[in-house]
């Protein structure tokens, strides 16, 4: 099969397999190559991708639920989509949720996602209690904060390379409501969205869209979204219908010009300093899930979306530096999110740490990879890296540099059977075994 991430690029053609059963998952570890577990492929670059790939669409059931905990039991390749389908009416919602509900609670846990309330309640993998994950010898175990510890850090953000994740029990968060009040700021420039960032930190989320290709005074100009569940309005389940993109769109849709325009229409559509309105989840959390494929508007070459964070002491300065490099360029996205982050957590390759993280995408196209590889230069002079699970080109000493745990995660895969088991086109770029 053709296969690849949500940015399109890298396409490969791999050996896909679909077991239905732990059994036919085991059979999957039978074959002499490495393997990489794949769920809804919505990481963007080449972490689901391997010549051998295991996909979770049949490992999907519901296992139990106490609704005293909140704690919710279920396979790995349950979506975020069907958690909500079915919690949301009865009360729960996510803990931490991604910009989309289409990603499987295997990716959720593999990438450590994060959301719009990093700063106040960290990442997917800080809400997990316990896993249960298939190891390259076939053996099944569970791993947890108590048991097994070393493997759980490293498998909560490890990218698929520890083993493969059977399933897991997550802590879900009860609400009232399925409605968010949505309190957006109006910010002239860079300085004044993170000082608004500052200024909410209590806010439960928040999330600013930056017109990354403003320059001079304007540079960094942004709309910050806050948002905090509301105690009444019913609670329900949305299923709104997406819109699809049925084809490739020509490359030349997205250029520098028609960019510029819609950043500035973006900006301009709230005409207040600020505003405030009740919305339900859908629209709040995952705006983009409204358009079926709209990564197809990048044309069949595709798009890499390159995401890094700074700390804190060098987020200012960085990201003012960075945001002039890709103004300069006139290379911007559309799609141009800054976020805050609290505190860094325990496991291994991890990429929230404290500070800002900025996400754009990129055409790709030859001259976008050398303005990639001279941000990552400022990236890593700034202390910050890359965030994996939307890497498709990073170079092995980029990573090496910016994941000082790189090593003692690969002591815990060799401690458990992974090395020479697990791999995808992504780990083998980075220098992992
Ligand atoms: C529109 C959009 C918005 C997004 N917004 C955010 C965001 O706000 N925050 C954020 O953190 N991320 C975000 N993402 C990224 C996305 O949340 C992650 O890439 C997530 O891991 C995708 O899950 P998936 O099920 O599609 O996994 P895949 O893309 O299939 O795989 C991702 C990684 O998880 C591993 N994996 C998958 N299943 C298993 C398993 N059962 N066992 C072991 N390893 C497994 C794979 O090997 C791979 O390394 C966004 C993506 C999109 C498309």
């Amino acid at each position: 099969m053709e296969l690849h991430g949500w940015g399109r690029y890298p396409r490969i053609s791999s050996q896909v397999e679909f077991p239905k059963t732990v059994l036919e998952l085991r059979d999957t570890l039978g074959q002499p190559n490495a393997l990489i577990a794949r769920g809804l492929g919505r990481s963007y670059g080449d972490s689901s991708l391997a010549d051998h790939v295991v996909t979770t669409e049949h490992l999907s059931r519901f296992t139990s639920f106490d609704a005293n905990s909140g704690l919710l039991t279920c396979d790995a390749g349950v979506s975020l989509s069907e958690i909500l389908a079915v919690f949301v009416p009865q009360g729960w919602f996510l803990p931490v949720t991604p910009g989309t509900r289409f990603v499987t609670v295997g990716g959720a846990i593999a990438s450590d996602v994060h959301g719009k309330n990093h700063h106040v309640d960290g990442t997917f993998g800080q809400h997990v209690a316990h896993l249960t994950l298939m190891l390259g010898n076939g053996k099944v175990i569970q791993a947890s904060p108590t048991e097994h510890a070393d493997l759980f850090y490293a498998t909560c953000g490890g990218m698929g390379l520890t083993g493969i994740i059977i399933a897991a029990t997550i802590k879900l968060k009860p609400i009232r409501s399925h409605l968010i009040t949505e309190t957006t700021i109006k910010a002239p420039n860079l300085d004044a969205v993170l000082q608004a960032f500052e200024d909410n930190r209590s806010a439960t989320y928040s999330v600013a869209w930056i017109d990354c290709l403003a320059k001079g005074k304007d540079l960094g100009r942004s709309l910050l979204m806050l948002g905090e569940h509301v105690d009444n309005g019913g609670l329900i389940a949305e299923t709104t219908k997406p819109m699809t993109i049925p084809v490739d769109m020509p490359v030349s849709l997205l250029n520098k010009a028609s960019i510029r325009c819609f950043n500035s229409l973006y900006y301009h559509r709230v005409r207040q300093s600020s505003l405030t309105r009740s919305i339900s989840y859908e629209p709040f959390f995952y705006p983009l899930d409204k358009i079926a494929h709209w990564n197809r508007l990048y044309g069949k070459p595709g798009f890499v979306q390159y995401q890094f964070v700074l700390p804190k002491h060098t987020g200012v300065t960085g990201m003012r530096t960075i945001l002039e490099r890709i103004a300069a360029s006139g290379r911007g996205s559309f799609l141009a999110v800054l976020k805050v982050f609290g505190a860094e957590n325990q496991n291994l390759l991890s990429f929230p740490l404290e500070g800002y993280t900025l996400a754009l995408d990129f055409k790709a196209e030859p001259a976008v990879f050398g303005l990639l590889d001279e941000l990552d230069k400022l990236v890593l002079n700034f202390g910050g890296r890359l965030y994996l699970t939307k890497d498709a080109r990073m170079s092995e000493q980029t990573f090496k540099a910016s994941y000082p745990n790189w090593q003692a995660f690969e002591d815990v895969r060799d401690r458990y059977h992974a090395i020479g088991k697990f791999a995808s086109i992504q780990s083998q770029r980075l220098g992992l075994q």
